[in-house]
């Protein structure tokens, strides 16, 4: 059984960790330890992967919670009880498009889940989420579906993306792609999956995919431009 640290690294190289990451598991501790530990991987100056150098400046702010780009949401007070949509419009507008840590995900109430829904939808910069919370039960399941999942329990683990299907013939990639357009299909997560075994000319494409999704060229035209052109 590889350990999470391990996952992390491969899936880091691979370039298969998504931008949104829902740590479940009851060990509380444990799971707010590694995401600053990977918070700390992602903005460290040196890029070590995936828990960072822990010697650089960035790796010393994120471990001491005062590293400017990340940020916690938590309940406005110790005495209010859930995360309000007010708190997520305020998350949107933050100068510098700082990454969160949710560290009690399940206190998101309903109206800020959907709101927070549509900002995993459409992340600014090299922004990233992580939420914490016991269960996906805890959770509104539309928000689940849009976290990539680490397990904290029994065997720690990393889901990763199931790659969809490629067809060999261009009628059928056209139909896939309408089905995709239609579909609203989380095209990073889409993008996440087809990484795996992609052959380095097909991993070329799917960086210029990840680049043509950052200045916002539609969907049809970046998947017609990924699996119709030779
Ligand atoms: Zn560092």
């Amino acid at each position: 059984m590889i350990d999470l640290k391990t996952q992390f690294k491969n899936a880091i190289q691979d370039n298969r960790l998504g931008h949104a990451l829902l740590f479940l598991g009851e060990d509380s501790q444990k799971k707010q330890k590694t995401a600053l530990e990977l918070a700390a991987g992602l903005f460290c100056e040196q890029k070590v992967a995936p828990f960072g150098c822990q010697e650089c400046l960035s790796c010393k702010q994120v471990s001491e919670k005062r590293y400017p780009y990340l940020r916690f949401l938590e309940p406005e007070t110790e005495e209010a009880s859930e995360i309000k949509i007010g708190q997520i419009r305020d998350l949107k507008t933050t100068p510098g498009n700082p990454s969160w840590i949710i560290p009690h995900a399940e206190l998101l109430n309903p109206q800020a889940s959907n709101a927070l829904l549509k900002t995993l939808e459409e992340p600014r910069g090299n922004q990233f989420f992580i939420l914490i919370a016991p269960n996906t039960r805890s959770i509104l399941a539309t928000l689940v579906s849009r976290c990539q999942r680490i397990f904290f329990k029994g065997n720690p683990s990393i889901e990763l993306p199931t790659p969809v299907e490629i067809p060999e013939s261009h009628l059928e990639r056209l139909s896939l792609i309408e089905k995709l357009v239609k579909s609203k299909t989380d095209i990073k997560t889409l993008l996440l999956g087809w990484h795996k075994d992609a052959s380095w000319q097909f991993k070329e494409k799917l960086l210029q995919a990840e680049q043509d999704l950052k200045r916002h060229v539609n969907l049809q035209l970046i998947l017609e431009s990924l699996l119709l052109s030779k």
